[in-house]
Parts: structure tokens; C-alpha cells; sequence
């Protein structure tokens, strides 16, 4: 129990009924927790190309022929790049930065993947890059510092991901920073 409360958003009282739930299960469904616990630590690690988090390297998006490898899409962790993936609709490969730049965390450009970046980048097959860093403070000074880093190569066009209104929200629920995205990012229809 204090182990299982040690986990996010698992307070006593779940840790207590999770603990219970184990004792009566059946010996093999508890022990595929087990295994699937301990395989998190020793099988699963960065894919080489993308930084995805992977059983085998590189990671199935990387070794997929049938998406597009000229568009890559940046993300801060993996969890943004399952989140876009659940979409169904993005075609093309990802680059996982593991972070984002913050002075006051003391989290610099080099503590990220940016220089694996850049040598995808001089490889020549990139296209694309599609900036898909959060919309904070710090998500867009991470994608402004990309943005002209990627100027030296003029091939390469950068996009970034658009940003307004949440689908199915309503606009007198909206914040300012929200409806000013909308405003400044609206489309012809
Ligand atoms: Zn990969």
C-alpha cells in the first residue's frame, strides 16, 4: 500500500483498494503487472532517431515507410506525441525534445535533443518541421530558439500548430490569451 500511494494522483484510500484487488486476483494477471512494471525500467528507452519512448529502436513511427519522413513535428515530451498520434490524422514523423528551455529551472538548449535535431536537420530529407511545443511562456521561447536555429537551412519550412479555441468549448467561457490567439490565428472559410 505505501508503495502503490507513492504513484500520481493515487491517494491512501486507492492504494488501500488496489492493494486488495491484487490479493484476490488470480497469481498470472498480477504477475503481468509485475513484468509490465519491470519492463518500464529495463526494455523501454529512447528511440535513437526521434527520442519516443520505445521497446525496439528505432521506434514503429521512425520505421513506418509509409509515413512521411520529411515532416517532423516537435514536441516537448513523449506523452504530446501520443496525444497527437491519438488524432489518427498526422502523417508524418515527430522529434521529442524531453523538455523545454527554462532559465528559471536552469534547463538550457543543451539539455535537450536539439542537437540530434539539427543533425536530422543537415541529413537533407527534412521538408518540414512543424512546431508543436506547448503554448506557454517557456514552450514558445523553446520554438523561437528552434525557429532560428533551423534558419540555416532555407530549404526547411517551419510551422507551428494552430491555436485558439478549444473544439466544442464556448467563447464567453474562453480567456483573453485564448480569443487573442483566436483573433490573431483565424482562417478564411
Ligand atoms: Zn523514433
Amino acid at each position: 500500500m505505501n508503495e502503490l500511494a507513492r504513484l500520481p494522483g493515487i491517494g491512501m484510500r486507492s492504494a488501500e483498494r488496489i492493494a486488495f484487488y491484487l490479493l484476490k486476483e488470480r497469481p498470472e494477471e498480477a504477475m503481468k503487472l509485475a513484468d509490465a512494471i519491470r519492463d518500464v525500467k529495463t526494455r523501454i528507452r529512447n528511440c535513437s532517431v526521434c527520442y519516443n519512448l520505445t521497446e525496439a529502436d528505432p521506434c514503429a513511427i521512425c520505421g513506418d515507410a509509409s509515413r512521411d519522413q520529411g515532416v517532423v513535428c516537435i514536441v516537448e515530451q513523449p506523452k504530446d506525441l501520443l496525444a497527437l498520434e491519438s488524432t489518427g490524422l498526422y502523417k508524418g514523423v515527430y522529434h521529442v525534445l524531453l523538455g523545454r528551455i527554462s532559465p528559471l529551472e536552469g534547463i538550457e538548449p543543451s539539455d535537450l535533443t536539439i542537437d540530434a535535431l539539427m543533425k536530422r536537420l543537415a541529413s537533407g530529407t527534412i521538408r518540414e518541421i512543424i512546431m508543436g511545443t506547448n503554448p506557454t511562456m517557456e514552450g514558445d521561447g523553446t520554438a523561437l530558439h528552434l525557429q532560428s536555429l533551423i534558419g540555416q537551412f532555407p530549404n526547411v519550412s517551419v510551422t507551428r500548430l494552430a491555436r485558439g479555441l478549444p473544439s466544442g468549448s464556448n467563447i464567453e467561457y474562453a480567456n483573453r490569451n485564448i480569443l487573442a490567439d483566436a483573433i490573431a490565428g483565424r482562417q478564411k472559410m
